[in-house]
């Protein structure tokens, strides 16, 4: 069960409901399922008053809403789970509040409610501004859209954060650099650029497997993302993740929780939560997720929600150390590595970093070692070669 004393000072919040479904979407998301927005928002704020009172009492710092598409989020409902969180807990004078928002889902008046509710960052999924391809990849928004929400929520939060997906399939490498010259000039303070990943049981994934859909090759993906960094970094975008660049000091605290392994809270189906030691997720079927809220009548009772719980060994915790560690600027510290493996082990690894960093993907002071641009390019690869 998850650990109620822990020391959790960021709590994540699922709206699992969006207006279609996305043809390269992973996530626990649900077009056409609108009618249970109330019912979930009830049982989403019944989860959060139990789980409140039991955990340890500590200001929150982080609250991050995902989805899904969280901008779909009633705003009198929104502003209720407001209510609850203030009156569950002590939020931080300077809380980190994020909502992930869909272009073409927002009007003035939820811009409005969202201002009052407190959220200070916007992260916005822009993906790509040609509609033609996110309509064949049935995601139904319009470039247009994105330049009004922009322009209307630009001076109304603290940060704008924007997504973009590399390597859509239809877009040129001159469309993409294109795209990087343009949003570089808008009022933004973080970007994340995510290669586009197929995952399976997708509608992209039978695209590709039946030679539909031509997505461009690893090398070219590579280039562009090496170009991308670059070019970010030159109009003071710092990359200080794999996929995630920022003006100085307007960096992501929430997802920095999960990158330094600190414990969370999540709430809602599929949710995930990490308390120090074990990991969990929530059930994510919405009717599962729905009946065993509804029957439950403390925390103890929502244990029966997690579909996975699993305390970590000490060799995943290691794997998460250095998986995690390598995606962010900062790398990892030898110190660390020294602590975990043996001295044949070691040796093993100090000749593969050697390696990597003789083919130009890792740096080292001697005290911590990270991966250059051209490594992040490829950190899954260095990874698994560490690993082994
Ligand atoms: S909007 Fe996001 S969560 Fe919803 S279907 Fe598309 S990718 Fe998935």
């Amino acid at each position: 069960m998850f650990n109620p004393a822990c020391d959790v000072a960021s709590l994540y919040i699922h709206w699992p409901f969006c207006p279609y479904k996305c043809h390269f979407c992973p996530f626990v998301a649900l077009a056409s399922h609108d009618e249970y927005m109330e019912q979930y928002h009830a049982a989403l704020t019944k989860e959060i008053r139990l789980y409140g009172e039991y955990a340890q009492k500590r200001p929150i710092e982080t609250i991050f809403f995902g989805g899904g598409t969280p901008s779909t989020y009633p705003s009198d409902l929104l502003l209720d789970t407001f209510g609850i969180l203030n009156s569950t807990f002590e939020l931080a004078e300077n809380c980190e509040i994020t909502l992930e928002v869909n272009p073409g889902t927002v009007t003035p008046e939820k811009i409005e409610a969202w201002t009052k509710a407190g959220i200070t960052r916007l992260s916005i999924g822009v993906q790509s501004l040609n509609n033609q391809v996110l309509t064949s990849l049935n995601r139904h928004q319009k470039a247009a859209d994105v330049l009004e929400l922009i322009d209307a929520a630009a001076p109304r939060f603290e940060v704008l954060s924007i997504d973009l997906i590399l390597g859509l399939p239809g877009i040129s490498q001159q469309e993409w650099e294109e795209l990087i010259q343009q949003v570089v000039t808008w009022p933004i303070k973080h970007l994340s650029v995510y290669f586009l990943t197929v995952h399976e049981d997708t509608p992209l994934y039978y695209g590709v497997a039946r030679k539909k859909i031509n997505l461009p090759t690893d090398d070219a993906m590579v280039t562009t993302y090496e170009w991308t960094a670059c070019m970010l970094e030159r109009h003071g975008f710092m990359q200080y993740e794999v996929s995630n660049f920022a003006k100085v000091g307007y960096e992501s605290r929430h997802n920095s929780v999960y990158w330094k392994r600190l414990p969370y809270k999540g709430f809602g189906m599929g949710a995930c939560s990490f308390d120090g030691n074990s990991r969990f997720q929530s059930e994510k079927n919405l009717m599962s997720y729905l009946n065993s809220v509804e029957s439950a009548n403390s925390m103890q009772d929502l244990t029966k929600l997690s579909i996975v719980a699993e305390t970590l060994t000490e060799n995943q915790v290691w794997i998460e150390q250095l998986m995690l560690g390598l995606r962010q600027k900062n790398g990892l510290a030898w110190d660390s590595v020294y602590k975990k493996l043996s001295h044949s082990e070691l040796m093993t690894f100090e000749a593969k970093i050697a390696e990597f960093i003789h083919l130009g993907y890792v740096s080292d002071n001697k005290i911590r070692f990270w991966l250059t641009t051209a490594g992040r390019a490829v950190e899954n690869e260095i990874v698994v070669a560490l690993l082994q």
